[in-house]
């Protein structure tokens, strides 16, 4: 069986007698491969041949590090269906879904192409007589990224393109239920012409993790993944003196005021909370009807959520695939049955469902609870599967204090044909990122990603300018060149402009 081994230096490492862990495929239920689990040692390695490299890179100019991203930006065009198909092997979203996270992934590299614009510092003439002043920012080092299985291509794709844009160097830990479409796009990087140890990736779980958090050769850390590790990544590695992005996990809340065209509402709505089986951090858990919207909205869901065809993402006509693993099911399953047992009513039933001809796939269909509350386990917790709950409140405020109150802050959506309630809504949560009639907005990679609260651990958003300055150092420098006649004595006072 094919075992998934590191990336270091430019060349796939021997596997040797490492630990290792399997890789499903969720639409069979079937092993498929087996990933190699880095010891202490491999995160050595890798922190070693990143360390050489920066030295080259980091000096390298800002042309040959734009043709390199430009290079890799054309093989992530020409590659898209073949690493879609790798997502969609290991993750089970559908083909197509996964060629939408590759694209929105490029986007951050045709960010990182403008690296010269946006990376360019400023200047000020003549602050004081003859002194001029002027700041650039610098790489860090060596940088390293952890993610999640939700996106194996697009989240570490808003992380490596801009740390290696600014000049650092890079090592990748993916998650160990999807790691190939790590090193697919590690040898991308490599016929793109990224020279061998800039960007690397060692395999693993929490030993892979911990080698790196402690490792007094990794400057900085980018942590995408659940609430609980971002805790830890974040309070780990700053504790070291680390620089640090945790983004966590999410509980978003769709919210559909009665002025809504419900049909739109509900189809955007739906696409929002199946789409990759809910396991997506800006997937719609919560849909929020107000007022005399809520009978009319859940008829419609109702009907949609029956029109979901789940089958394995590869095949034509799939909606929604099956779940990453066994376990993700069965916790998604008992949360319908528990929302039942605590007085939701379950008005589409997706437990239990069967794909013909892949009996052992993760499959579970569409679940949509009503008459949810926020007592209830299946608000309270990222249930991260294909489940939407309809909590029903009287006004606009009760729904924006409902977001509010919640300890997630990922994503909202808000539903109206109503500008002025949109401004108030927008202005009003405590949410990073907000969507008006959009249902996953997520902000295109000139902005920058990144919620609220339990959502996102200390307070850098990623990519975007967020991403210049998370992965550079600022230095300002004050500078004077006087001609001898303008040669005056130096003062013992604090330096003042004149
Ligand atoms: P996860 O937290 O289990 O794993 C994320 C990474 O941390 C993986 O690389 C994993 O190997 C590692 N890890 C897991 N347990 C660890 C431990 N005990 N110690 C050290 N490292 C550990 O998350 P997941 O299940 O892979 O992904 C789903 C979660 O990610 C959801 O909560 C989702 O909301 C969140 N997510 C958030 C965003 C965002 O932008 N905020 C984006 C995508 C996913």
């Amino acid at each position: 069986m094919n075992t998934v081994p590191h990336w270091i230096d430019g060349a796939p490492a021997p596997v040797g007698d490492s630990l290792t862990a399997p890789v499903f495929n969720p639409a069979t239920g079937q092993e498929q491969a087996r990933v190699a689990l880095a010891a202490p040692s491999d995160v050595d390695a890798a922190v070693a041949a990143a360390s050489r490299a920066f030295e080259a890179w980091s000096e390298s100019s800002l042309s040959q590090r734009t043709q390199v991203l430009f290079a890799f930006r054309q093989l992530l065009v020409e590659h898209e269906e073949e690493l879609g198909r790798i997502i969609s092997a290991e993750h089970g979203k559908t083909v197509d879904d996964a060629r939408g996270e590759i694209t929105r992934g490029r986007e951050v590299v045709e960010y990182a192409c403008g690296l010269g614009d946006v990376s360019k510092g400023g200047f000020s003439d003549q602050v004081s007589r003859g002194v001029d002043v002027h700041n650039f920012r610098q790489p860090l080092g060596v940088v390293a990224g952890i993610t999640p299985f939700n996106f194996p291509a697009m989240v570490p794709l808003w992380m490596h393109p801009i740390a290696i844009a600014t000049g650092n160097t890079f090592i990748l830990k993916p998650s160990e239920r999807d790691p190939s479409a790590a090193n697919f796009v590690a040898e991308l990087y490599k016929k793109a012409g990224l020279p061998d140890g800039v960007f690397n990736v060692v395999h693993g779980d929490k030993t892979a993790v911990d080698a790196l958090l402690t490792h007094s050769g990794v400057e900085a850390v980018s942590f995408v993944g659940s609430t609980p590790i971002a805790k830890y990544v974040h309070e780990q590695a700053t504790s070291r003196g680390k620089r640090v992005q945790a983004l966590g996990g999410a509980k978003n809340h769709a919210v559909v005021l009665p002025d809504a065209d419900l049909e739109f509402a509900a189809n955007h709505i739906t696409a929002g909370a199946y789409g990759s089986a809910g396991e997506r951090c800006m997937a719609v858990s919560v849909a929020v009807a107000v007022g005399d919207a809520a009978d009319g909205l859940v008829e419609v869901l109702k009907r949609k959520a029956e029109e979901v065809r789940v089958g394995p993402g590869d095949a034509p006509g799939t909606d929604m695939g099956p779940l990453v693993t066994a376990a993700a099911r069965k916790r998604v399953e008992s949360a319908v049955a528990g929302a039942a047992g605590q007085g939701a009513t379950v008005v589409v039933d997706g437990r239990g469902v069967k794909v013909e001809g892949h009996e052992d796939g993760f499959f579970t269909g569409p679940s949509l609870l009503d008459h949810v509350t926020a007592e209830m386990d299946a608000y309270k917790e990222e249930l991260f599967g294909p489940v939407l709950a309809v909590v029903r409140v009287d006004t606009l405020d009760e729904a924006i204090a409902l977001i509010n109150a919640n300890p997630y802050g990922n994503g909202t959506a808000l539903f109206t044909d109503s500008g002025e309630a949109a401004r108030r809504f927008q202005r009003a949560v405590k949410v990073g990122m907000i969507g008006v009639n959009v249902p996953v907005p997520v902000p295109m990679s000139y902005y920058s990603f990144g919620g609220w609260k339990d959502s996102l651990i200390g307070d850098s958003p990623i990519h975007g300018p967020e991403g210049i300055r998370f992965y550079t150092r600022p230095k300002v420098v004050t500078t004077r060149w006087p001609r001898p006649a303008q040669h005056v004595a130096a003062g013992f006072t604090f330096p003042t402009s004149n």
